[in-house]
């Protein structure tokens, strides 16, 4: 009985760890916050966000009271924009660009758009309005930030759209893979919910390529968007990686959102391999499942980490512990199968790759063991190569190849947006930036129709 309540216990300390970490603003920290707007004309604000969302318009509105105003504001421009309250790099982004950063502190952006939106999700408020039927069809393979951001364009321009998700639930990796305590999965399907509102038929469980054939989607719809994303977390390649304690980080994650908290980190010692947002997100996860010592390993250095700036302060003040110039070789396991340790080598940097960072190089003879009971994998992810080749699409090593202003893929009928475009060298894997695509990618869509219904009067 003891135990039964211990382990009840856990699992209730467990889910606490998982919820949203950073505390709403109340009503009067938003009017104050809001009230240090300067309302510049030509705000640099608008220009640095991707989505271009009247930022002063929206502030002004949380200052007036006007709450609904206000989301409205930020939706309009930003179809997935509660979840961008929270998960981008504002920094890098709108509040890098305030010109409060010459004299004070910028302006909480992203904060003062959490709190309207929030606002919006509490008061189970609906946005917008579906078009009045124009009689086009379009397919979207997707419902992450990009493929939900091109249904409501579409579905407000009057056309019939069904999206296809391969998974449960719709929303992409705000709903699967962002970890639950900076993005709860209730945000994410509350966006969704709004896309539907607009008349898009979301059909989830249906795998594009599997359920449903590609040449059936370019036969039965005017046009169809590729916005499948990214796929898993590749293997390390090394000796060992079939024992058991080996996982992916975005699995992990994933598992998190749906509220399934692993007992298996409690106490443990764990390394995350890589050291992009993904290595990080799978490090304060392990953290936060009670894993005793985590520590991110990664072949280059701290200059030529992926991972954002506020991710890796948020690492560092979470306990994880940083390992430079360091790469796995070999998983060695004891006699029942499972992980016991590691062999590690250490890393030199020589001159600059193609890529333009520079090329890691193993020092010979500097191999050496750390004890380790779990290995999260994050050194970037897979193509869905294979439904990329259905469509018979041109592509670079799985990277979409598109037209930069219309997102026309090689087919005249297929587009493609969001990180399904992202790589060598083009875009950002961001979900403002696929966000922003997918509305893109909506109007050019309408472009062509209207001009090929033009063509035929
Ligand atoms: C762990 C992690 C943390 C991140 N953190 C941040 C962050 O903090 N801030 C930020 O801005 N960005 C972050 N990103 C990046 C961001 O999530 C992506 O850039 C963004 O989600 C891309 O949107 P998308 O619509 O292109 O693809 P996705 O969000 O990946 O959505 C693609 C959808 O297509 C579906 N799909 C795939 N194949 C098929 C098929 N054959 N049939 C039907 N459906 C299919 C998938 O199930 C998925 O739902 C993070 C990414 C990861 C992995
Ligand atoms: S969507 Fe992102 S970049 Fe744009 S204003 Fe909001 S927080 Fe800033």
């Amino acid at each position: 009985m003891e135990n039964l309540l211990q382990n009840l216990m856990s699992t209730e300390d467990l889910a606490d760890n998982f919820k949203e970490s950073k505390p709403s603003y109340n009503a009067q920290e938003a009017l104050d916050e809001a009230n240090r707007c300067l309302y510049c004309y030509d705000a640099p604000c608008i220009t640095a966000c991707p989505t271009g969302i009247n930022i002063p318009s929206f502030i002004k509105k949380i200052a007036s009271g006007n709450l609904k105003g206000s989301a409205k504001t930020i939706m309009e421009a930003n179809p997935v924009g509660a979840s961008c309250a929270r998960v981008c790099p504002t920094e890098e982004l709108c509040e890098g660009a305030c010109v409060l950063n010459d004299s004070t502190k910028p302006i909480m952006i992203g904060d003062l758009q959490r709190f309207a939106t929030d606002w919006a999700i509490k008061n189970e408020q609906v946005l917008f309005k579906k078009g009045e039927k124009n009689g086009k069809n379009i397919a979207i393979v997707g419902s992450g930030p990009a493929g939900l951001s091109a249904a409501r364009e579409l579905g407000r321009m009057g056309y019939e759209v069904t999206v296809f998700e391969g998974k449960k639930e719709a929303g992409g990796l705000d709903t699967h893979g962002i970890v639950p305590f900076r993005l709860p999965k209730d945000i994410s399907l509350w966006e969704v919910e709004q896309v539907e509102n607009v008349g898009v038929e979301i059909r989830t469980n249906v795998e594009v390529g599997k359920d449903i054939f590609t040449d059936d989607l370019v036969l039965n719809y005017d046009a169809v968007m590729l916005a499948v994303g990214m796929s898993k977390v590749p293997k390390l390649g090394i000796e060992g990686e079939d024992l058991a304690g080996i996982c992916d980080a975005i699995e992990l994650v994933e598992e998190t959102k749906n509220k399934n908290y692993s007992a298996e980190f409690a106490g443990k010692r764990v390394a995350v391999i890589g050291a992009g947002n993904t290595a990080i997100d799978g490090a304060t996860t392990s953290v936060r499942l009670g894993a005793d010592n985590v520590q991110i390993l990664y072949r280059r250095t701290e200059a030529e980490m992926t991972a954002y700036e506020f991710e890796y302060e948020f690492a560092k003040q979470e306990g994880v512990e940083f390992r430079w110039l360091t790469a796995p070789k070999r998983l060695i396991g004891d006699n029942k199968g499972y992980l016991k340790q590691m062999e590690c080598v250490q890393m030199e940097l020589q001159e600059t790759g193609s890529d333009g960072r520079r090329r890691p190089v193993e020092i010979q003879g500097s191999e050496f063991l750390i004890d380790v009971d779990i290995v999260v994998k994050a050194i970037g992810q897979t193509r869905h190569t294979h439904i990329i080749d259905a469509f018979g699409l041109e592509h670079n090593g799985g990277v979409v190849k598109v037209d930069p202003e219309t997102y026309l893929t090689s087919n005249p009928k297929v587009y493609a947006a969001g990180d399904a475009i992202f790589g060598k060298g083009i875009g950002e894997a961001m979900v403002v930036s696929a966000a922003q695509q997918g509305k893109e990618t909506a109007y050019a869509i309408h472009q062509q129709l209207v001009e090929s219904r033009t063509e035929c009067v």
